[in-house]
């Protein structure tokens, strides 16, 4: 039999949950995150058996370490092979240095990998306990149309997406504004940290108790489990057995170095994680200093889904390193900072560096980034340059590519001078109508909107 995992809260203040129960409730009552008390462990035989799989059932192995106990395995298979109908390719650029695409899911970029299989994991707890839920979700641009794809036409669930009405691009509002049914958009004349606020502000709000509300958010557990796959998988494809790798991961909110962090306490041959920041450079500073401010407001850069000035993950960062971390970013109790410093190295990219990078990566290497992959791929190639890594020629890299280039053509032309090729999910919605509701950035407008769009008619 096997035990189910327990999960508890990074402020400390709420009890112990299942996955599942984690899953549905997204931020824990005390306003912390939710973080396993113990991590699975993979063996190197295991790591060395996902060599001749393919993405779904390297993704069934490792969500089923943590799943273990809370669904049926041939449900879980189900679930993966329905939500990973997509590629994953590997780019050699040169040496043993490699491009992990995460761009091919339906609405291109990562967020399709997590925000698929919790998807599918809540529809299938919802109709089991026969509940409903109203799912709240900020994003910077790409979470709100990977939630909206992912749950779209589902009947226990609606979706609320708030999006700062600036900082996205015309393509990015369409992916979310043209779907209609389940999906309601509001378009808020605030920042990305401005929409997050006010999404966790309705979750503590006692006045809104009455409705079943959840995140999509990488504050979800749920998000960050599907994401510790694709570590494993370009370990298995690329890496000699028990060799260690280096990760490049470009990061906002966490949820992605999160999912490599855990990949590596389960047991993945990590050498260092590589986090790539935009201008939003709170993270590197504190690595270096130890101590953490906030960036308000956060500083916009053309890496756009990147614009985050206080990462909500951090908290949990923070967490497996043995500190305490409030969701205000005041630190309670230390981290282990050399540890960290051991296992992670940090650099925050300049817009100018990120389209430099672009532009070079293009015309020497006909490698095609986008801003976020090149802000991951600038990481890397800074790295390299001052920690002098002598062992480079031989040493595995894999830089992550978050979103395919062509939700930025406008910066990718105007560097490149070449317009990207659409992927399948982007066609067709240029010329679609467009649903969404206006918000000012306040709280009790958004409280009232809710309150009247939930109301039974
Ligand atoms: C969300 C996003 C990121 C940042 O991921 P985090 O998990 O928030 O750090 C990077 N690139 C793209 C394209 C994204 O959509």
């Amino acid at each position: 039999m096997n035990k189910q995992l327990q999960f508890y809260s990074t402020n400390l203040k709420a009890g112990n949950l299942s996955f599942h129960e984690a899953l549905l409730q997204g931020q824990a009552p005390d306003k912390g995150l939710y973080m396993p008390v113990k991590i699975p462990q993979v063996t190197l035989q295991e790591i060395d058996s996902f060599r001749k799989m393919d993405y779904r059932e390297i993704a069934y192995h490792i969500t089923k370490y943590w799943l273990a106990g809370e669904i049926p395995d041939e449900e879980l298979l189900r679930i993966v092979k329905d939500a990973y109908n997509f590629e994953v390719p590997l780019e050699r650029v040169f040496e043993r240095k490699y491009v992990m695409r995460l761009d091919r899911g339906p609405t291109a970029s990562f967020k399709d990998f997590a925000v698929r299989m919790m998807a599918r994991l809540m529809q299938y707890y919802l109709k089991a306990g026969n509940r409903k839920l109203l799912i709240l979700t900020a994003t910077s641009g790409d979470t709100g149309s990977a939630v909206a794809n992912a749950f779209y036409g589902m009947t226990n669930i609606d979706i609320v997406v708030l999006f700062p009405r600036h900082e996205v691009t015309d393509r990015q509002r369409k992916q979310m504004t043209t779907l209609g049914k389940n999906v309601k958009v509001l378009a808020l004349d605030a920042k990305f940290d401005d929409c997050q606020a006010l999404v966790k502000q309705a979750f503590s709000d006692p006045g809104l108790a009455h409705l079943p509300l959840s995140s999509a958010n990488s504050i979800n557990i749920g998000r960050l489990i599907p994401q510790i796959v694709f570590y494993f998988y370009s370990y298995a494809k690329l890496a000699a057995a028990g060799e260690e790798i280096i990760f490049s991961v470009p990061s906002g909110n966490f949820g992605d170095m999160m999912g490599g962090v855990l990949a590596m306490k389960m047991g993945l041959p990590v050498k260092k994680f590589i986090i790539a920041t935009n201008e939003n450079n709170e993270f590197p500073d504190y690595l270096f200093s130890g101590r953490y401010s906030k960036i308000e407001p956060s500083r916009n850069c053309i890496s756009s889904a990147m614009n985050v000035g206080h990462p909500s993950n951090l908290a949990r960062l923070v967490a497996l390193y043995g500190g305490v971390m409030d969701e205000n970013g005041i630190i309670g109790r230390a981290a282990d900072m050399d540890l960290m410093r051991k296992e992670l190295w940090s650099v925050s990219i300049t817009d100018e560096q990120t389209r430099n990078t672009i532009a070079e990566s293009w015309s020497r290497s006909k490698l095609l980034l986008e801003p976020h992959g090149a802000v991951g791929w600038a990481g890397l190639m800074q790295y390299i340059r001052d920690e002098g890594d002598q062992l480079a020629k031989d040493q595995l890299y894999v830089s992550l590519e978050t979103a395919h280039p062509a939700k930025f053509p406008d910066e990718i032309e105007k560097i490149t001078g070449m317009v990207p090729d659409l992927p399948p999910g982007l066609m067709g919605i240029d010329g679609k109508p467009e649903y969404f509701a206006d918000l000012p950035n306040s709280y009790p407008d958004f409280k009232q909107w809710l309150i009247s769009e939930t109301r039974d008619p």
